[in-house]
């Protein structure tokens, strides 16, 4: 039973689909980090989403803070999200054969981006996965480098030393995945350049490419150190490897462009390949992959780069997300921007009068709390060493006065251009009572 505004109203309707749910599925869930595992209590079920706001199916409301893990740029149904939808929908669901819509989203990207020619996929794990098999067949090379810490989907190769769930849960790698699959893949601290350029050093003639967050947001928010992806940039070009910034979670959130491009950070450096998901689908199964046409020419049917998808480029999907891109103009970032600059007052404000040691980062509109820590957090280590059980009492208290966080210590707070007065009133309420619970 939770109270909400002096009324009390229950989870009853919740905690009966998650009985459900379990029955029928592992965990009652379809993706880990919903489970509450980190957290505890029960998942809330969802079941209508305005602006803001979610309404779960027990009639009771929250401000959203998750986004849907970041698709939600412009705040759930949008009223010409939903209408260039229904239109869309009107006209069949799925051709298999190219349409308009896709190449629409295309070019949008193209033009903003620096990408010279994209392809689309359903989610940002086929994204990385298929960069990487281009960035090995276009190389002819196998090894890759990634970051602790940083999340790129579940792919196989991608999941050592990864963020997000599997920080969440406190897995270090995952059974299923081979080590001869991993054997190739070189994990290093973030934002420690010595790391690069001695792996660059060691094994230079035989790495493939580098993958990273542009900022990394799944070990919490840790902005690379200023000059870092132009460093890793030149670091690539000089041993022949690729450069790919997946910017699955920054693309079209952080800046317009799609590319990460803070204080002059990106002066100077493309990626060889970027990735894109979450706001380009716009709340739709939609991603992609891109860069220098020379690379993404080794595709089939161009090359002999296999990679393929029943559902790519699905219309609907790219419909939802062509228009969402348009939608998403300098004002709308004006928007987001400053709720999120609020929202961080407001959350430095509560802690600070709590007494609580913590380091709030940001990327942009992106950021996270790191709890009980005094200094920066730099790296996968330094994010590790925060007190992410104070979380769990700070969550539950947010939830209970309708704010709704993502569930676990390790993930990036997500605001959109719908979070008005009203919304940011209601978090400021809740927050000092919240921050005393995790005191
Ligand atoms: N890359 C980054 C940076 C992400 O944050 C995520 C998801 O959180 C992914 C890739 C994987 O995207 P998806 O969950 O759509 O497979």
């Amino acid at each position: 039973v939770a109270r909400d505004n002096g009324v009390v109203t229950s989870t009853e309707a919740s905690e009966q689909l998650f009985d459900r749910a379990r029955a029928v599925s592992p965990g009652g869930v379809n993706s880990p980090v919903r489970a509450f595992r980190a957290v505890g209590g029960t998942p809330i079920f969802m079941a209508s989403g305005q602006g803001a706001w979610l309404t779960d199916v027990d009639g009771r409301r929250y401000v959203d803070l998750v986004g849907s893990w970041g698709p939600m740029l412009l705040g759930h149904a949008h009223p010409e999200v939903l209408a260039a939808v229904g239109d869309a929908v009107a006209r069949g669901t799925s051709f298999g054969t190219p349409s308009e819509p896709e190449v629409l989203l295309a070019e949008e990207i193209v033009a903003r981006a620096s990408a010279e020619s994209v392809r689309m996929v359903s989610s940002g794990t086929e994204a990385t996965m298929s960069a990487i098999r281009l960035a090995r067949g276009f190389t002819g090379r196998n090894k890759i480098v990634k970051f602790a810490g940083c999340y790129h989907g579940h792919v196989d190769a991608l999941l050592a030393q990864a963020g997000s769930g599997v920080v969440t849960l406190g897995l270090p790698e995952t059974p299923g995945v081979p080590s001869h699959v991993t054997a190739d893949t070189i994990v290093l601290p973030y934002n420690d350049r010595a790391a690069v350029e001695a792996a660059f050093a060691e094994y230079g003639d035989q790495i493939a490419c580098l993958i990273t967050e542009a900022a990394a947001g799944n070990m919490g928010v840790v902005p690379p150190e200023p000059g870092f992806n132009q460093f890793l940039s030149e670091v690539c070009g000089r041993n022949g490897a690729l450069f790919i910034s997946d910017e699955v979670m920054t693309g079209f959130r952080v800046t317009r462009s799609g590319h990460w491009g803070l204080d002059g950070e990106r002066e100077g450096w493309v990626p060889d390949l970027v990735t894109y998901g979450k706001v380009m689908g716009g709340g739709f199964p939609a991603a992609a992959f891109g860069g220098r046409r020379d690379v993404m020419e080794q595709l089939a049917p161009v090359g002999p780069v296999y990679q393929a998808g029943t559902l790519s480029g699905n219309p609907i999907a790219t419909t939802a997300g062509l228009t969402t891109l348009r939608l998403a103009d300098a004002a709308a970032y004006e928007r987001l921007d400053s709720a999120s600059s609020q929202l961080q007052g407001l959350v430095r404000d509560a802690l600070d009068a709590a007494g609580l040691a913590y380091v709030l980062q940001n990327a942009g509109n992106m950021f996270s709390v790191f709890w009980g820590v005094d200094a920066p957090v730099t790296d996968f280590a330094g994010a590790q060493a925060q007190e992410a059980w104070r979380y769990k009492p700070f969550f539950h208290a947010m939830l209970d006065a309708g704010i709704y966080l993502p569930p676990s210590a390790f993930e990036c707070w997500f605001v959109s251009a719908a979070h008005d007065e009203e919304a940011l009133s209601r978090i400021a309420e809740a927050l000092p009572g919240a921050a005393r619970a995790a005191a």
